[in-house]
């Protein structure tokens, strides 16, 4: 770091994404993007054309995009907004919601926490419980911004969209961010409250369920006036946030919807399959409505479980740390590879009992 830097960012730790080592060629399991490439009418829609016309600026208000959200989630345009993939709906709800300070798990996605240090929000750090569930009774009356990913990562869990209203009911005086990017993988969704309250706002994104991580595209829904706010901020930040190949490859996939829908049965059912082998060999798992799954086993600890598997060509994700270091997080890949995820973890188990 130069010494040129504000002393208020020099103390950051920055987020840290899943590795990407160049080293060999791995089964990777350890991002949550989709095994399944996007359908052949979104490779058309970036055709030399369109590669042709990156000389233009993108629409800047992604009116196109935003209908073709509209119509599949059957709410007005005004309220949703379009971003440089969900991370930055979260950078601008924490910049423009957090000056009374932010509420949210100990054990969630990393990102919200980097947020409230850039930003210098204060934080109210709530436990989950034991099992890694949240008890919404801890969010009630907090009155600031409250962020919840539901279903939650790494555990995988999700609450019940009546839980999700309590919290939203009350708290009158702050935002309420759902952050929505699994509920594709068997959540429930809390896009049906959005217009019966003006303290929520729920936030999606294209990596996951829509199999284009690489895109870089989010979206939220919320009230006219918060959605004109998080307008604001990125007019004041970059204003072609959404570039003009992301917003023709998000409008081709919503065009083709059921594909990415089947995809993400196909990867609950691979999810199951996948917690009934690892169970069968002496693992627990959550009950994950994800498209990772949250294991551990007595039988080995977490950091040689993720050694071994990275020693032997798969990536998974280790969280070090009191209550999650006994854990792995393994996204669900195709059915091949956790076919060869499962033969590898048999080969482990055996090597570690002998
Ligand atoms: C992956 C993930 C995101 C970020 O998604 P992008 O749209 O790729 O920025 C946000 N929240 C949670 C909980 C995630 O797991």
């Amino acid at each position: 770091m130069s010494r040129f830097l504000g002393d208020r960012l020099k103390a950051i730790e920055a987020y840290v994404p899943g590795e990407q080592p160049r080293d060999r060629k791995y089964i990777k399991l350890n991002t949550n993007e989709s095994p399944y490439g996007p359908p052949d009418n979104v490779v058309e829609a970036i055709n030399s054309q369109e590669i042709y016309d990156l000389r233009l600026y993108g629409d800047p208000e992604c009116r196109e995009l935003k209908d073709a959200l509209s119509r599949i989630y059957g709410i007005d345009r005004s309220k949703i907004f379009v971003s440089n993939g969900s991370d930055e709906v979260l950078n601008f709800s924490f910049m423009a919601y957090g000056h009374k300070g932010a509420s949210f798990a100990d054990i969630t996605y990393g990102f919200y926490s980097v947020f409230a240090e850039l930003y210098g929000i204060d934080t109210d750090i709530i436990p989950l419980k034991e099992d890694f569930s949240i008890d919404p009774s801890d969010y009630y009356g907090k009155n600031n911004l409250v962020v919840i990913a539901n279903p939650n990562a790494p555990s995988g869990l999700f609450m019940p969209l009546s839980s999700v209203e309590e919290i939203v009911k009350s708290n009158p005086e702050g935002l309420v961010l759902i952050d929505e990017a699994y509920v594709d993988f068997g959540g429930e969704s809390a896009l049906s409250l959005v217009d019966d309250y003006e303290n929520l706002l729920v936030v999606r994104t294209f990596s996951k369920s829509r199999s284009m991580a690489g895109a870089r595209l989010g979206f939220a829904f919320g009230n006219a006036a918060l959605i004109s706010d998080l307008e604001k901020i990125k007019y004041s930040t970059n204003p072609y946030n959404v570039n003009r190949l992301t917003q023709r490859a998000g409008i081709a996939a919503l065009e083709n919807d059921k594909y990415f829908m089947d995809n993400c049965q196909r990867i609950i059912n691979t999810r199951e399959l996948v917690i009934k082998r690892l169970k069968a060999l002496g693992f627990e798992a959550t009950d994950s409505r994800t498209n990772f799954v949250f294991v551990t086993s007595e039988r080995i600890e977490g950091s040689v479980y993720y050694k071994m598997l990275r020693e032997r060509g798969i990536l998974v994700r280790y969280f070090p740390g009191e209550r999650t270091g006994a854990y792995n997080r393994i996204t669900i890949g195709s059915e091949e590879e956790m076919n060869t995820f499962i033969r590898i973890t048999e080969e482990i188990m055996e090597e570690v009992s002998a």
